[in-house]
């Protein structure tokens, strides 16, 4: 991603024009908060060979290389393994770089989406959880491990901490025939791994955003069929969440876009009651909060498109954005040492209770995550500090 102060997108016009994201969130009360699924040492743990979510992606993986098709196996086995409920595919672009001397370089971006099992694919609304998995071409060796290795396994830890909280939402609703009686449609998943992000030679509107580019492109393109609710693939998208840079200690994260200041106010609230709930494990080393915009009013001065990254071609779509990217960005930005052992992993392992807090509420998530704790302490399975 790029820090920019005039943006070269249309980006005003494209926030004037979309419509206000339509806001649901069903606030958590404390008492669920130590319920939600524990994040475990171990998924985060940066040692090669160890497994987990975290340290497979620790390698280079520049779009192209074995290291790119390596990364994509992780996420490809985590899916079949962990979460076979959930759709999985890829979609690929051929583009040429600046370093590519005319040759094609592929950009697969990793799709797996998880939808309630009535809806049509042409009327369901899904929040997008996002990040990239390319790393940059240089330094030579860089591991980006907080662009973005560290929010792609942060959202493979969200995926499966909701999966069988949806299921049986969905099972519920079905069951009772509450999914015939919604006024609103109910919401899917989507966790979108894109890749080429990173520019190859210097960041301009070409070379950058390589995989984002072609996917906004390509979905707007892909029509539904007629009497959807959503015209096309693109429409799918109720709110994009874009998670980048994260996994330094006491990130500032700002908000960004007043139309999604809804959603960034329900993740601040979240960080402020798992801090006071003593669940925020990085809080004794630094209080500051992370979400410190929210009490930004209409009048506000709103940084949206001066941070260019992968949301910009879809933006300028008209889709909704959370970007949550912090600013300053992290010390070790583009530099060989944003690596494993550089990460703060009490603050990565905050992000995936937080994030998983959010999509709790988001997709009415509360009793039902609260019920699969229950179901796996009866069962002799209970994690240690609950109940
Ligand atoms: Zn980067």
């Amino acid at each position: 991603m790029w820090n920019s102060l005039f943006p070269s997108f249309p980006l005003v016009s494209a926030l004037l024009l979309s419509n206000i994201a339509r806001a649901s969130f069903a606030p958590l009360a404390a008492s669920t908060l130590p319920h939600l699924p524990r994040v475990e040492e171990e998924d985060f743990s940066i040692a090669a060979g160890s497994g987990g979510l975290l340290s497979p992606i620790l390698i280079p993986r520049v779009p192209g290389t074995p290291g790119s098709e390596k990364v994509r196996k992780h996420f490809e086995e985590f899916f079949a393994k962990e979460l076979p409920t959930w759709n999985v595919t890829t979609q690929t672009s051929s583009q040429t770089t600046p370093l590519s001397k005319g040759m094609k370089v592929p950009f697969v971006n990793f799709v797996a989406t998880k939808d309630p099992p009535w809806v049509k694919q042409g009327d369901v609304g899904r929040y997008v959880l996002v990040a990239h998995y390319d790393s940059k071409v240089t330094p030579k060796g860089f591991i980006g491990a907080t662009d973005s290795a560290a929010p792609c396994a942060i959202l493979l830890h969200v995926a499966r901490a909701i999966d069988q909280a949806l299921s049986r939402r969905w099972e519920k609703m079905m069951k009772d025939g509450d999914h015939l009686l919604q006024e609103e449609e109910e919401r899917g998943v989507m966790v979108l791994f894109l890749d080429g992000e990173e520019a190859w030679l210097s960041w301009n509107d070409y070379d950058s955003l390589y995989g984002a580019r072609d996917l906004a492109q390509h979905w707007e393109q892909l029509y539904h069929p007629p009497m959807s609710s959503r015209k096309n693939h693109l429409g799918n998208i109720d709110l994009f969440i874009l998670l980048d840079l994260l996994g330094s200690s006491a990130p500032l994260i700002p908000s960004y876009f007043p139309t999604t200041h809804w959603a960034y106010t329900a993740f601040a609230r979240l960080e402020q009651q798992l801090r006071d709930a003593g669940l925020f494990l990085s809080h004794k080393a630094n209080s500051r909060p992370w979400f410190h915009d929210i009490n930004k009013g209409s009048n506000g001065i709103w940084y949206g498109g001066m941070v260019q990254d992968d949301h910009i071609p879809f933006m300028a779509r008209g889709v909704e954005v959370l970007h949550l990217i912090p600013s300053p960005f992290p010390r070790v930005w583009h530099e060989m040492d944003d690596d494993g052992e550089h990460l703060d992993l009490d603050t990565v392992r905050d992000w995936a209770t937080l994030t998983t807090a959010w999509m709790v509420g988001a997709m009415g998530l509360e009793e039902f995550i609260v019920a699969d704790e229950k179901q796996h302490v009866k069962r002799g399975e209970g994690r240690k500090t609950e109940l």
